[in-house]
């Protein structure tokens, strides 16, 4: 019987476009990889012929034999940034009797698992040398699996089970491509701080920046005990869901209870959302510059809300210097929505806690505002002393 063991090959998406830099993507993508399967166990993970390729690192007790972890291992790879698609492959060498033998045993195994009619080869001949072209190879596969299986039939056009077969330094058979979530890897494109509430939007944003290779750190505003710690929690639990694909979080939570209540009594009613605002994107601003994050984050998109009007965008802006990254501004609800729904964030933003712009909103926001109201609202606030304010008794959690 041929001996073969389960490879992980991972395929490589935009990094393959870059170039002379292709090495530091692939370092970081690699590096990325190994983080997210550490507590599976330990992998020979290396880079060979424009794909990862991850291997057990001792033979003895092979953790990728393992179906049920395999998958899950193939899971976690699928959530790093930077990969196309993943299959679980069957590494052998040999010659085409090794290949042939092992075809038949890998179509009576998905058999066992599950019945199907129809079925094509794909070869792939990376190795020129080798004695058949590839053609030759997936018409020789598929004649031996006719005789021995007589109830199979080939459909070239759409088959229930597609086989590929790949000729390179050594022989690989598989079938199923877990599709991954592309990007670049995270950590190729700086860090960025994500001001994370507990909605919808703001998650999706978080995960959008880290698919362009951002590190993600985090800030939220809590109001305790206007907002409870319920609120907070499911704060906690998103960071949590979107560390999956960002990698680890440092979650800042900033004790806003004071500053509001202050804003409330000293804000005009319409301004309230727009001086708020300011207020957090100033103390954001300083705890990106403490914690090296190059940009803010938020999932604002145009024209949603009163304080996402354009007037108000504009005077959100002129408050930092620091770029303001808004990656949903031109999408509607519907997509953040479906975003959500994919990357596992939308059922714990719907839980309904309190946020703290739910507690203290006016009821008439401006949503025209214009420098001279602005200047007007915020001529008597301190506005040093709350960001101080809000800088100190900051908590700060690890999420990973
Ligand atoms: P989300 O669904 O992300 O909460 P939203 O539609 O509720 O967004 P807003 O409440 O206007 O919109 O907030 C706009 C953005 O401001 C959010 O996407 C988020 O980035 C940031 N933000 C709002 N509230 C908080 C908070 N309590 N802590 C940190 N960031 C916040
Ligand atoms: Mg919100």
């Amino acid at each position: 019987m041929t001996e073969f063991k389960y490879v992980v090959l991972v395929r490589m998406g935009e990094i393959a476009l870059k170039g002379l830099n292709r090495g530091r993507f692939e370092a970081r993508l690699t590096r990325n990889i190994k983080s997210a399967i550490s507590s599976y166990g330990r992998f020979h993970i290396f880079q060979r012929q424009s794909r990862i390729w991850i291997e057990d690192l001792y033979s003895e007790q092979p953790v990728l034999d393992d179906q049920e972890v395999a998958g899950q291992i193939m899971r976690s790879v699928s959530k790093v940034f930077g990969i196309v698609s993943v299959s679980l492959v069957r590494k052998f060498s040999g010659d085409m009797d090794n290949i042939r033998e092992m075809a038949v045993r890998f179509i009576e195994d998905r058999l066992r698992e599950q019945p199907f009619d129809t079925f094509k080869f794909e070869t792939k001949r990376g190795d020129k040398n080798f004695p058949l072209l590839s053609p030759e190879i997936s018409g020789d596969l598929g004649g031996l699996i006719l005789e021995r299986f007589p109830q199979l039939r080939v459909d070239v056009n759409a088959p229930d089970l597609i086989v590929y077969v790949e000729i390179r330094d050594a022989f690989y058979i598989y079938a199923d491509k877990v599709y991954a979530h592309r990007g670049l890897p995270v950590g190729s494109s700086g860090k960025g701080l994500l001001m994370l509430s507990g909605g919808i939007d703001s998650p999706v944003a978080g995960y959008m920046m880290a698919s362009r290779g951002m590190e993600i750190d985090a800030v939220y505003y809590h109001s305790f005990p206007y907002t409870s710690d319920k609120a907070k929690q499911k704060v906690i639990d998103l960071a949590k869901i979107i560390s999956q694909y960002c990698g680890p979080i440092n979650l800042n939570i900033v004790n806003f209870t004071e500053i509001q209540k202050y804003l409330y009594q000293n804000s005009p009613q319409d301004m309230l959302t727009i001086t708020m605002r300011r207020i957090m994107i100033r103390i954001a601003e300083k705890i990106a510059v403490q914690s090296h994050c190059k940009a803010l984050i938020t999932g604002e998109s145009l024209g949603q809300v009163a304080s996402q009007t354009i007037d108000a965008i504009v005077l959100t802006n002129e408050v930092t210097n620091m770029p303001i990254f808004r990656p949903l501004i031109g999408v509607d609800k519907d997509y953040a929505v479906q975003i959500a729904r994919e990357i596992g964030t939308f059922e714990t933003s719907i839980l309904p806690f309190e946020d703290c712009c739910t507690v203290f909103v006016a009821k008439h926001p401006q949503t025209k505002p214009q420098r001279k109201h602005m200047e007007f609202a915020e001529r008597f606030l301190e506005i040093d002393d709350l960001v101080n304010k809000g800088l100190e008794g900051i908590e700060r959690i690890l999420i990973e």
